[in-house]
């Protein structure tokens, strides 16, 4: 037992993320890199696709772990600056893998995991313009308020903020924002984007019986958009042991909440429980720093597993 716990965490630290755990931010590329390697290490667990391509030819990777029916959906980096919510859920995957006690679990369900939806938004965020024409990179310049620092970067490369893209509450969403910008512009029309539009259709093939969305920052949890009886109350205990495994807190309801979120509109559409889980101490426009990741893949190494197991034990009844 000891040895494969020594084991598995030197591969962890040596292999998956090994940039991640060093002191530069979570890339494109070192996701690439870990999905080849999961893939290689877990054959029999892991298999990994792309579910859609961005403006400037990156890929919207999927992997699944386990083959059981049951599926729930964990997705990360919406937003160019949240990155280290990838970084999280590679690690989630590597770790839960190589986990043999909970072998019974991914061949009853399955976890799919999309872990950058918006990879142009992470490369830019991250001052990488490769692949982006000068023409579209003056635009990105212009879009950013003519500040050369990125840091603040969530939309994707045409300045549209991936979060504010989904059908419910879309139409009488105002974000001040009425054209391409680093944050807020919600588009001409819902799930217009290369990305919005492959994790919508991605969402509808797969059916999860459960979503949690990760972004950063502020520790908390927002569970509900405009639910209310037995859906309310099904979320809201779902809702309350994800807070209870993460020590984060738990949004109130609230009535006028703002809706065109992905989360939103899988309550709204689908209603089946969906959370927004937001890692990281609260902080204004810009990433988590690499120095907080340990203890925010602390509090969120349980949520995959337990998300997991609801869903099979709803899917008994
Ligand atoms: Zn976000």
């Amino acid at each position: 037992m000891v040895r494969r716990v020594l084991l598995l965490s030197l591969f962890v630290n040596l292999f998956l993320g090994s940039d991640a755990m060093a002191d530069s931010p979570y890339t494109y590329n070192d996701l690439e890199h870990d999905l080849v390697l999961l893939q290689a290490k877990y054959p029999a667990k892991i298999i990994y696709a792309s579910i859609g391509e961005t403006n400037y030819g990156r890929q919207i990777y999927a992997l699944r772990i386990g083959h059981g029916k049951k599926t729930i959906l964990l997705s990360g980096a919406h937003h160019g600056r949240e990155w280290m919510t990838s970084m999280l859920l590679i690690k989630m995957a590597a770790v839960y893998a190589a986990n043999l006690e909970k072998d019974p679990m991914l061949e009853r369900g399955a976890i799919w995991i999309v872990p950058m939806v918006n990879p142009d938004g992470v490369s830019i965020q991250q001052g990488d313009y490769s692949g982006i024409p000068w023409q579209d990179r003056m635009a990105l310049w212009k879009m950013n308020r003519y500040s050369l620092s990125f840091t603040r970067w969530k939309a994707n490369g045409k300045g549209v903020d991936l979060n504010r893209q989904y059908p419910a509450g879309w139409k009488e969403m105002k974000t001040g924002v009425n054209r391409p910008s680093y944050q807020f512009y919600k588009g001409t029309s819902p799930i217009s984007e290369p990305e919005t539009k492959a994790l919508a259709r991605f969402t509808e093939s797969i059916k999860p019986a459960i979503s949690a969305a990760y972004h950063s920052t502020g520790q908390e949890i927002f569970w509900h958009y405009q639910t209310s009886g037995q859906q309310k109350e099904r979320d809201y205990r779902l809702a309350k042991a994800v807070a209870d495994s993460t020590g984060y807190r738990l949004s109130k309801p609230d009535k006028n909440a703002v809706g065109s979120g992905f989360t939103d509109w899988l309550i709204h559409e689908f209603k089946f429980p969906a959370m927004t889980i937001e890692i990281g101490k609260e902080r204004e426009n810009t990433e988590v720093p690499l120095h907080e990741f340990e203890a925010e893949w602390e509090s969120n190494r349980e949520v995959g597993w337990l998300l997991l197991e609801e869903a099979i034990r709803s899917g008994q009844k």
